[in-house]
């Protein structure tokens, strides 16, 4: 079985006029987590038919073009409460239109519709039973077993339909959830993901708040809603109209077999700094990295009467962790300036959308280009989040000498990645990895063909992190270091994952 790995970004709005646009405008702003695809349900009453609908559009594509057409929102997706997704994933299931999120069905307890951020850890299992038993699936994603399971359940009511199906479920999914009457946002017990509630008050006095979850606060901000608080881990919220009439929503828990463990990489790439994740900034936890990158492996010390050297960042996700990293290396009196040279085209995708190492390489060439004038005779420190297959780096590395550089330093603002991740991170198999090609960093820097090559400890990691958002449970770090808080179904490599 292959399962899909994804990345993405969900979002729901509930008691509001025109919920599918402002479900457009959350996407937008989340649509740097997921490229390949999108989509938008609705819920509103059909007249004609008497009852409650969900209409649906979904889409390949960017936001934009998925919905350039605005007649989409006038006479389509109609209604006063809406969840919309976007998505990326990799290979087989990239080209599956059926993947494509959030899913809606149609089933005893009525219309329910789903968008999920995450991966299931034990998908398998659950798929071999469901299809022991005779069900047939209508994608290769895990998030349709959530449906299956809703769908199945002996229990009377819907909320404890979800909240068993819930039950048996593992691994990371934040989920939003609509169903005929109500919005219910989700957190796995792990809470790998970040999902937070927002209020938006709507235009006419008196008439009661609207309420919307979303992936990252950034949505909130595009749409005027305000942050009010996270999903906890574990916690099933239940928005419906009486909740937004008082104010107090029900909630629900997942008990926890396993500990609280947010992603930690979604602090070092994969969130955009002006959203608040986990309760604390991406901007703050980020800069904070940067810092500590600065005590453990600060810019080179360069001769007085020499060109001091200059910082560059790799756009846009290693932007706030390098000024962080030269304001410390400065703060400790390393001679040093940030300067912008590499200018990224914000009009590909990401650089592991294509296949195939030629076409990665010319992906990273469309990309990103060099400002020769400022490179030239200088020594260079590139700082950059993550390597992960190194294509990047490597690459980088070729460009800013063909600019001219004298010297080029290459800061890592994470440790070495060394394990797949089973939880929607985006990771090649270890196979695939830089590191598993290396037995150390000295090695890796002779291949990236650097002058020198530094990654941030995992230590100096968890110490940066943890200052910035002192929460009290701690943070997945399985990509470093191989712990994994919710076990891998046995027998399943990454790749079968893929
Ligand atoms: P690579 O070329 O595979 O080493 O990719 C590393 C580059 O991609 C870095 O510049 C990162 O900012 C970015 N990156 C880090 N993690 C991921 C990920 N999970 N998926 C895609 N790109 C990533």
């Amino acid at each position: 079985m292959k399962a899909t790995k994804d990345h993405c970004g969900v979002f729901g709005i509930f008691n509001v006029a025109d919920a599918a646009r402002l479900t457009y405008y959350g996407l937008h702003a989340l649509q740097h987590r997921g490229q390949e695809s999108c989509g938008i349900v609705s819920s509103t009453f059909d007249e004609t038919k008497r009852r409650r609908v969900m209409p649906l559009r979904k889409d390949f594509g960017l936001v934009l073009d998925v919905y350039a057409d605005s007649a989409l929102f006038t006479d389509l997706l109609l209604g006063d409460a809406a969840i919309g997704h976007t998505r990326y994933s990799t290979s087989g299931s990239s080209t599956n239109r059926a993947n494509i999120q959030p899913f809606r069905v149609q089933y005893k307890g009525g219309n329910l519709a789903l968008a999920h951020n995450g991966n299931l850890s034990n998908a398998r299992e659950l798929r071999t039973a469901f299809s022991e038993r005779g069900t047939l699936f209508q994608s290769s994603s895990d998030s349709e077993l959530i449906l299956h399971l809703i769908a199945q359940s002996r229990r009377k009511k819907q909320i404890n339909q979800i909240v068993g199906a819930l039950t048996q479920v593992e691994g990371a999914f934040a989920l939003a959830i609509l169903t005929d009457d109500s919005l219910i946002a989700v957190r796995d017990p792990g809470g790998f993901r970040p999902l937070a509630l927002g209020r938006f008050e709507t235009v006419t006095p008196g008439d009661e708040a609207a309420y919307c979850v979303a992936s990252e606060t950034c949505a909130f901000d595009l749409i005027g809603a305000t942050y009010v608080r996270d999903i906890e881990p574990g916690e099933i919220l239940v928005i419906d109209r009486e909740g937004c009439r008082t104010g107090t929503f029900q909630s629900f828990r997942l008990s926890n077999q396993y500990r609280i463990s947010p992603c930690i990489f979604e602090y070092v790439y994969f969130s955009r700094p002006d959203s608040r994740i986990f309760g604390e900034m991406v901007d703050k936890v980020r800069r904070k990295i940067g810092k500590q990158l600065a005590h453990e492996a600060p810019v080179p010390r360069v001769p007085a009467e020499q060109k001091l050297p200059i910082v560059i960042s790799v756009p846009d996700s290693s932007n706030t962790a390098t000024l962080g990293y030269v304001t410390e290396c400065q703060k400790l009196s390393y001679r040093c300036r940030y300067e912008i040279g590499l200018i990224r085209n914000h009009y590909v995708g990401r650089t592991f959308i294509a296949p195939g190492q030629d076409r990665r390489e010319m992906h990273v060439r469309c990309k990103f280009n060099t400002v020769d004038g400022l490179l030239k005779g200088r020594v260079v420190v590139v700082v950059d989040d993550s390597i992960v297959r190194g294509t990047t780096a490597r690459l980088l590395v070729k460009m800013i000498r063909e600019a001219g550089a004298r010297e080029v330093h290459f800061r890592v603002t994470s440790p070495v990645v060394m394990n797949p991740c089973y939880y929607g991170m985006d990771f090649p198999s270890r196979g695939e990895l830089l590191s598993a090609k290396f037995t150390d960093v000295v090695s890796i820097g002779k291949w990236l063909e650097v002058d020198s090559l530094a990654y941030l400890s995992v230590d100096g990691l968890m110490k940066a992190v943890r200052t910035a958002n002192p929460n009290k449970h701690g943070y997945c770090n399985a990509c470093f270091t191989g712990d994994y808080p919710v076990p891998i179904e046995t027998g399943v490599t990454k790749e079968e994952n893929d």
